[in-house]
């Protein structure tokens, strides 16, 4: 007989998770507003290597294993992925030392970067103002569409048999998931609703907050210098921002973090600021014509590694993502699927264990 399962949540994590549980298990996936969250509003860079920082080795480790589970996950929901790579641009001396920090750890780590002048990166980049005066240019890194990658997660887990339940979840415990209008049965649930996971289980307290990010998506008009084609990453006067390009001379531009609680509106000021470094970097945005700003919650941990792991038996947690939700999709995925089967986990995963957290919030 098939297990009952409980995905709580259902932006890139909980649909990842309910569809490939769903080959085993019997799911419903329960979300008042499944497909939105963080993952709608979110870059869609699968970066590991240029979101690297020294002292975030795990994080680096998972993210290189899920990036290598990438190409097979877009294959089997049929999306493309952008493979062209990143560029990453440093506008002042300060930032071109950053930038010498990243390359000497990724070098550490067995990852080399090519280091560019400013004229090699504009040869690779052409749409790179003046103002840059060095970068790396990092091949293996990638991007997706975000928004489509919701859609073909949200058929996938219909068409694999997947329940949803438009509803908010109360609480969570071993073998029940609490509604407003009662208690879902079940053998296992599964906790991934992102930055809201914190309030739906005692291990989680204190354990997940949100992060407000904000992002623009612009296009291209008539006469405007087309997108880059690679992911423009870049350090202006030590502001960090990105340029990732979309099919349909679609840009998008990211991204703000404040510690903003739950407010998830966009402000003025964040708009300016993203443009204002967006057109140090590539001049020519100035001609595109602005087409959403939006704003999402990231799910900070306090080392930025997620939870993945059990919380207590019948009940696992996906969540804390914080900037690496899309990129950690795959791997996040088969983890829980793992776990739901008794199997071992890789060593890369087990680093993530909530665990690690509880010393100090219980
Ligand atoms: C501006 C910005 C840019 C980003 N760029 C990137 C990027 O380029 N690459 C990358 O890898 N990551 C990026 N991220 C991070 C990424 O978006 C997140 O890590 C990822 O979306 C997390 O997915 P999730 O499913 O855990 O959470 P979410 O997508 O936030 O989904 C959580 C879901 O839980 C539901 N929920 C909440 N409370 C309840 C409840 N009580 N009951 C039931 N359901 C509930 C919500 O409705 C929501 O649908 C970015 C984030 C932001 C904000």
């Amino acid at each position: 007989m098939s297990h009952k399962t409980v995905v709580v949540g259902g932006g890139v994590i909980g649909l990842s998770v309910a569809w490939r549980l769903a080959r085993d298990h019997d799911v419903t996936l329960v979300d008042p507003t499944p497909a939105r969250g963080a993952s709608w509003v979110a870059g869609g860079m699968l970066a590991p290597v240029t979101e690297a920082w020294p002292g975030e080795e795990e994080l680096l480790d998972l993210g290189g294993a899920s990036l290598a589970q990438w190409p097979e996950f877009a294959a089997d929901l049929g999306i493309d992925l952008q493979t062209s790579g990143t560029v990453v641009a440093a506008v002042d001396g300060a930032d071109a030392a950053q930038l010498d920090i990243v390359a000497d750890f990724l070098a550490r780590q067995g990852r080399a970067v090519d280091r560019l002048s400013a004229r090699e990166l504009r040869r690779v980049e052409p749409v790179i103002g003046p103002g840059v005066r060095s970068g790396l240019l990092v091949p293996g890194d990638l991007a997706v569409d975000n928004r489509e990658l919701l859609r073909r997660l949200t058929a996938a887990a219909y068409e694999a048999g997947v329940e949803f339940l438009r509803e908010p979840v109360r609480a969570v415990g071993a073998g029940s998931v609490e509604l407003a209008g009662g208690a879902v049965r079940c053998d296992l649930a599964v906790i991934a609703a992102g930055a809201w996971s914190s309030a739906l289980h005692p291990g989680l307290t204190s354990a997940v907050r949100p992060v407000k990010g904000e992002i623009l998506r612009l296009r291209a008009r008539q006469g405007a210098l087309p997108p880059p084609t690679h992911t423009i990453r870049a350090l202006v006067e030590s502001k960090p921002v990105y340029l990732v390009p979309r099919a349909g001379d679609e840009l998008v531009v990211g991204a703000t973090q404040y510690e903003a609680g739950f407010d998830d509106e966009v402000t003025a000021g964040g708009v300016r600021d993203l443009l204002t470094y967006a057109e140090r970097v590539m001049p020519g945005i100035a001609e595109y014509g602005l087409t959403e700003c939006s704003a999402g919650l990231r799910a900070g941990s306090r080392d930025n590694l997620p939870l993945i792991g059990e919380l207590e038996p019948g009940v696992l947690v996906a969540a804390g993502h914080h900037r690496n939700g899309l990129l950690l999709a795959p791997i996040t995925a088969a983890a829980v699927c793992a776990m739901a089967a008794g199997v071992a986990i890789p060593a890369v995963v087990r680093a993530a264990h909530p665990a690690r957290l509880w010393q100090t919030t219980r």
